[in-house]
């Protein structure tokens, strides 16, 4: 439901006049600029969860991507550790 953008209060849709009428402070609005409205409020929260999602996305594949290189440096050390030892012997 459009909510009056002066009191916050329910629309009323005239629909022959493509108008919506405030009930509470009996304002007129035109049909398409509530609705217009409502489209960029809807677009707003919808996007807002969207980046919200991407965003814990991506910490998760960098928090795999980072433990996969994690344990590739792991295997470099062990593995030029034990080129050492081995020199050393
Ligand atoms: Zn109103």
């Amino acid at each position: 439901m459009s909510k009056c953008p002066n009191c916050n209060y329910e629309l009323v849709l005239l629909e022959h006049r493509q108008k919506y009428k405030c009930p509470k402070c009996s304002r007129l609005y035109p049909q398409i600029e509530i609705e217009r409205r409502d489209f960029v409020e809807f677009n707003k929260r919808h996007k807002g969860k969207q980046i919200r999602k991407s965003f814990m996305e991506s910490l998760t594949n960098k928090n795999s991507l980072l433990n996969i290189r994690r344990n590739k440096m792991l295997k470099l050390h062990l593995r030029d550790g034990m080129k050492i030892i081995r020199r050393k012997c």
